[in-house]
């Protein structure tokens, strides 16, 4: 079946499912497959749950009239969400970068929500599948899209761009992440470029950081937003980041002075787009951040500044020099292992290692392999279990905590150890 038929099918009701667990009435079932499960697999199910018809590629599996069999169920997705983009007459933001992706998509929603229907990526489903669901599920009523993409090769984001076709783009930042797969620092200032190379061929707008000069430099032949930092100033920690706008205090949810673009960014695409500032104001002070990003708990023994949810070393270094910053007493960081740095890890490792020794911090900890291969003289674990029993030995009382680690050290289980 060619795309503008299968639109025509989409358009009834513009849902689209792809998890028998989350079937949405009359949506169009697209039958993934992934590492671990062939989609194929489901898609009599998900009629059976209420889908109006499942697109397969795998013709053994078509049982029913209601079956669309086509060569690769991942790319039509793809051309699916590419073609309705083209129908939708509304503008997109398109965002990308090494650190923050998430938290500004959030907030940038927040403001432009105050104003325009918008639809943002849900959570962090900004890869090959994630952008095309995102599209697909916007509306014609939708106003304003906001578009998360991650990448962690070449060749990513500019694909993921042409799937999107973003009229204005924004890059977080470059930073040291996934250098493995981008090849270096070099790399991922090239490989998230390409967000800049569709904006450029396609003489579309950005969104800049007048304050970061790689970002200057990189966008200096694109037209150009610079955020307006005579408006937006910058106050300081307490430990939430406090900013004025138009000389109005603003006090934040979040903590780390390296929100402050984050939030930046946000409000500039909120003036740009004409949202009143007290709605800006109002939007950026309700938004409180989720799944162990920069939270502050406190549990009966210690305060904790959880930001478990990843870490690479320019993530790192901020969150590390933030907090040293802060007026706490007892300070103690927990640290754990960053990964897909490819042959740079050992060397990245080392420099956070000593960085955490110079900020004069009363307690270092360093778990993982990775760290535990340094030499430092940090207490350092070779995995999880063994700093668990060493809490269990010695708990800590009345400390303030930074704990940072890479996704898969899931260092939110300490949580409940401390
Ligand atoms: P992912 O690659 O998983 O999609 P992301 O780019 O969406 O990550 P967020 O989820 O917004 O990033 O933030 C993750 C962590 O990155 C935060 O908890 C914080 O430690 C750090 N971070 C956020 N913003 C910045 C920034 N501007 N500069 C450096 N580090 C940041
Ligand atoms: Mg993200």
């Amino acid at each position: 079946m060619d795309i503008p038929k299968l639109y025509e099918l989409y358009k009834t009701h513009y849902l689209v499912t792809t998890d028998t667990r989350a079937i949405s009435q009359n949506s169009l079932f697209f039958a993934l497959k992934g590492e671990n499960f062939n989609g194929n697999n489901f898609a009599e199910k998900a009629l059976a749950l209420g889908a109006r018809f499942a697109i397969i590629d795998e013709e053994t599996y078509q049982t029913d009239e209601r079956m669309i069999l086509v060569t690769d169920v991942l790319q039509t997705l793809q051309k699916l969400a590419n073609y309705h983009r083209k129908q939708l007459q509304l503008p997109i933001i398109g965002l990308t970068g090494s650190n923050g992706k998430t938290t500004s998509k959030e907030l940038i929603h927040g403001v432009l929500q105050q104003k325009f229907k918008t639809v943002a990526t849900k959570g962090n489903l900004n890869n090959h599948i994630g952008v095309p669901l995102t599209l697909l599920s916007m509306t014609p009523d939708t106003e304003l899209g906001i578009v998360e993409m991650g990448a962690n090769h070449q060749q990513e984001i500019a694909f993921l761009s042409s799937i999107c076709e973003p009229d204005f783009g924004y890059i977080t930042n470059f930073g040291k992440a996934h250098l493995e797969g981008f090849g270096g620092v070099e790399g991922v200032i090239k490989g998230k470029s390409e967000l800049y190379d569709f904006i450029r061929a396609n003489h579309k707008m950005v969104f800049v950081n007048p304050a970061d000069p790689i970002q200057m430099t990189k966008t200096s032949d694109i037209s150009r937003v610079l955020f307006d930092l005579e408006r937006i100033q910058y106050v300081g920690v307490n430990p939430f980041i406090q900013l004025s706008l138009d000389g109005q205090n603003i006090q934040t949810q979040l903590m780390g002075n390296y929100n402050f673009p984050n939030i930046a960014a946000a409000i500039t695409m909120g003036l740009h787009f004409g949202v009143p500032t007290d709605a800006i104001s109002k939007a950026i002070e309700g938004y409180v951040p989720q799944n162990n990003r920069s939270q502050i708990v406190k549990t009966a023994h210690n305060t904790l500044f959880l930001d478990a949810y990843n870490a690479n070393p320019s993530s790192m270094k901020v969150a590390l020099e933030n907090f040293a910053a802060l007026s706490a007493t007892h300070k103690t960081v927990i640290l754990g292992d960053m990964f897909e740095l490819g042959e740079d890890s050992a060397h990245e490792h080392q420099a956070i290692a000593d960085l955490a020794a110079s900020l004069h911090f009363e307690t270092i900890f360093l778990v993982g392999k990775n760290f535990h291969g340094v030499s430092t003289s940090h207490l350092s674990f070779e995995d999880f279990e063994s700093l668990k029993i060493h809490l269990s030995k010695h708990p800590f009382q009345n400390k303030t905590i930074l704990i940072k680690g890479s996704r898969g050290m899931r260092l939110e289980r300490l949580v409940e150890l401390l």
